[in-house]
C-alpha cells in the first residue's frame, strides 16, 4: 500500500484504463532548435501581427466567447471552399474533436479501428473513453502484409488494403479515423483505397487531414458522397499550434447531433479573434507551407544521400527516417541543439525510427550538419 494518502486514493478510485495509461510527453525544448512537434517555424509579418495586436487589445476577453463562432466558421468555409451544404463543427484542436468523436459512438462494445503505425491519440482516446480498440497494421518492408498475403502494392507503411478490409468486415467498427497524411510515417495512401475504405465501412469514417496545406489530395470535396464520411482538420501545422483550433466539415445529419456534445466554449475569444484574422489572409500561411513543401524535398534529398539513413517519401510537414541507432542518433542531435522526435519503442515497425519537423532553411541545414556528426561519433 502506498504511504501516501493520496496516491492511496488515486489508485484505488481511478479506472484501470487510466492508471495503465502513460501520458501523452511533451518533452523540454526550451533552447533547442524545435524540430519535433510539426509546427509551422514562420511568424506571419510584422503589419499582420499589429494588427492581431490591435484586434486581441479590443476583444471582450471579459465575456464567454461566441458559441457558434459563425464569423470565424465563415472565414473557415471560405479559406478551404467548403462545399455547399456542408457544415463546420469547431473544436480545441482537434484532440478535442477525437475525443467527442469517440464518446459520441461509444455505444457498449462498440470499436474503434485504425491503421498502425498511426497517430497514438486515436488509441489513447479509445482506451480512456473506454472503446474497443483495432489497430490494423500497415505493410512492413517485406512487401508481404502482416497477415501474410502477398500485396502487388507493397511499400513501406503503405496501407494493407486487403487486410483493412477484412478487419473491417470481422469488427464492424463504429469509428474509422485514416490520417491522410499519415503521421508519423509522412505517406498519403492512395484515394482508391481510402475510398473502399469509406465504402466498406459500417460505421462513421473520419479522415484525419492534418497535414492538408502539405498533401497534394483531400476528401472535402467528396464529402457529398459518402453519408458516413467526415473530414477532420487543424490549423496547427499551418501556424496557429498555439491557438487550438481544428474542425469537423460534413452533413449537418451528422455535426447538428455531435455539436450536442461539445462543450459550449471550447473555442475561446482570442483563439477566435486571432484565428480570423490569420484566416483573412489565408494566402500568407499557404505561402508558407508552399515554402515548407518545397524546403522539405530539398531536405528529403540532403537525408537520402546520407549513407546509414533510409528517409520515407513524406506528403507532410515532416520527414520520417531510419538509421542504425535511433536513440544514439536522438542524443546526438540534441547534444547538438537540435530537438527531433525519437520513435524508437512507441510502435515495434517504428524501430529505430526518428520523425524531424521541416523547419527554416537554416534550422534544416543546421539539422542536416548535427546528424551528420551523430552519426559519425555514433
Ligand atoms: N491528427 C494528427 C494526424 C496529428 O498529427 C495531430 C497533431 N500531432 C493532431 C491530429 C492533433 O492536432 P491538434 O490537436 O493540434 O489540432
Amino acid at each position: 500500500m502506498s504511504s501516501n494518502p493520496a496516491s492511496f486514493l488515486a489508485g484505488t478510485l481511478l479506472r484501470q484504463e487510466v492508471l495503465d495509461l502513460h501520458a501523452y510527453h511533451v518533452p523540454d525544448s526550451s533552447g533547442y532548435i524545435k524540430l519535433d512537434a510539426m509546427e509551422n517555424p514562420y511568424l506571419v509579418p510584422p503589419a499582420l501581427r499589429a494588427e492581431i495586436a490591435e484586434a486581441v487589445a479590443s476583444a471582450a476577453i471579459n465575456r464567454y466567447p461566441d458559441p457558434g463562432a459563425a464569423p470565424l466558421k465563415e472565414k473557415i468555409r471560405a479559406a478551404i471552399s467548403l462545399p455547399h451544404g456542408m457544415e463546420l463543427l469547431l473544436g480545441n484542436g482537434s484532440d478535442e474533436l477525437i475525443q467527442l468523436l469517440a464518446l459520441a459512438l461509444n455505444k457498449p462494445g462498440a470499436t474503434l479501428l485504425s491503421v498502425e503505425p498511426s497517430f497514438v491519440m486515436y488509441r489513447m482516446i479509445a482506451i480512456f473513453t473506454g472503446m474497443r480498440y483495432v489497430g490494423v497494421p500497415l505493410l512492413s518492408n517485406s512487401g508481404v502484409s502482416n497477415s501474410g498475403t502477398p500485396n502487388s502494392r507493397a511499400g513501406d507503411f503503405s496501407l494493407d488494403l486487403p487486410a483493412t478490409l477484412e478487419a473491417i468486415r470481422r469488427e464492424q467498427p463504429a469509428l474509422v479515423f485514416l490520417a491522410y497524411p499519415n503521421n508519423p510515417t509522412g505517406n498519403l495512401f492512395p484515394a482508391e483505397a481510402v475510398a473502399q475504405v469509406i465504402e466498406a465501412s459500417p460505421g462513421l469514417v473520419v479522415l484525419d487531414e492534418a497535414y492538408y496545406a502539405f498533401a497534394s489530395d483531400s476528401f472535402i470535396p467528396h464529402l457529398a458522397n459518402y453519408p458516413n464520411l467526415l473530414v477532420m482538420r487543424t490549423f496547427s501545422k499551418l501556424g496557429m499550434a498555439g491557438l487550438r483550433l481544428g474542425f469537423l466539415a460534413g452533413s449537418a445529419a451528422w455535426l447538428g447531433q455531435l455539436e450536442k456534445l461539445r462543450l459550449p466554449y471550447n473555442v475561446g475569444v482570442l483563439p477566435q479573434v486571432v484565428a480570423g484574422k490569420l484566416l483573412a489572409h489565408h494566402e500568407i500561411l499557404l505561402q508558407q507551407a508552399q515554402q515548407i513543401k518545397h524546403d522539405r524535398e530539398k531536405l528529403y534529398r540532403q537525408l537520402h544521400e546520407i549513407a546509414g539513413v533510409q528517409v520515407y517519401p513524406s506528403e507532410a510537414n515532416f520527414l520520417l527516417f531510419r538509421v542504425a541507432n535511433a536513440t544514439a542518433v536522438f542524443n546526438g542531435l540534441k547534444q547538438r541543439g537540435v530537438l527531433i522526435k525519437n520513435l524508437h519503442g512507441g510502435h515495434p515497425m517504428l524501430q529505430n525510427c526518428l520523425r524531424v519537423t521541416v523547419g527554416t532553411p537554416e534550422e534544416n541545414e543546421r539539422f542536416v550538419h548535427a546528424l551528420q556528426e551523430s552519426l559519425h561519433n555514433e
